[in-house]
């Protein structure tokens, strides 16, 4: 068992067990986007983003071919990357508003990034033996930040859904009926083991390309549910 997100992060980044996506993250990795035909892809796992003691957690789906699975760092030269990096400057939680490589000096501040899914997967669709193989490092990721975190959002219903048996299995009682993905939406999760605080997790659309070009997700929704976040977890500067 992992000690601390270091560790977790780095024994992560060797992880095969599940060989539909280690042979599509390396076939990838191989054969690369025209545009990045002079790049190293990273072609392996991609660890969570941000400081180990994060009020504030960010859960998205899984990396993406030529993004996180190209750069080795969640939202990381893609479109979605763009969107969420540029929305949590405007908010407060990033030091910059772009994030184009592992070296380009982005720091996400008291907010951590990551993702059910750690490898990219075909269509950006992992199956739900993909998903629930790599629930571990998500229970162990949430383990960890437990002693700060305080507020979670989730990009998106698949997400969600990932998440829920996470927070079970890492501490948090998950209400009856199973709470619903709505963007916007806020539900106070209790604890269900000793030394848990309650977590406030939020709704937010995924920032992918099909919600922004079909206006489904602005700028302005995502910014606001990330503020909203960031009061929750008590972050500096958002307190009310
Ligand atoms: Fe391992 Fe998760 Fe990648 Fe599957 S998706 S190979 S469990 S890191």
């Amino acid at each position: 068992m992992c000690r601390t997100i270091a560790q977790l992060d780095a024994e992560l980044t060797a992880c095969r067990a599940c060989p539909r996506l280690v042979a599509w993250r390396e076939q990838v990795a191989h054969e690369k986007r025209a545009a990045f035909s002079d790049e190293n892809y990273w072609g392996k796992p991609v660890p969570g983003l941000g400081p180990a003691d994060a009020p504030l957690l960010i859960v998205g789906l899984a990396p993406a071919a030529h993004g996180g699975n190209r750069t080795g760092r969640m939202f990381t030269g893609d479109r979605s990357g763009d969107l969420l990096i540029a929305c949590m400057h405007a908010a407060g939680l990033a030091n910059q508003p772009t994030s184009v490589s592992a070296d380009d000096g982005l720091l996400l501040l008291g907010t951590r990034v990551t993702a059910p899914v750690h490898c990219a997967p075909p269509d950006n669709k992992p199956t739900p033996t993909e998903r629930d193989t790599c629930r571990h490092w998500l229970t162990a990721e949430l383990t960890l930040l437990a002693p700060t975190l305080r507020a979670i959002v989730v990009l998106g219903a698949w997400g969600w859904q990932a998440l829920l048996p996470a927070l079970s299995e890492s501490g948090w009682a998950i209400p009856k009926p199973k709470p619903k993905f709505a963007h916007g939406t806020q539900i106070e999760l209790a604890p269900a083991t000793p030394g848990r605080s309650p977590i406030q997790l939020f709704g937010a659309y995924h920032p992918s390309q099909q919600n922004t070009f079909t206006g489904r997700l602005t700028p302005a929704m995502l910014e606001e549910v990330l503020t909203n976040a960031a009061h929750a977890a008590g972050l500096p500067g958002h307190r009310r």
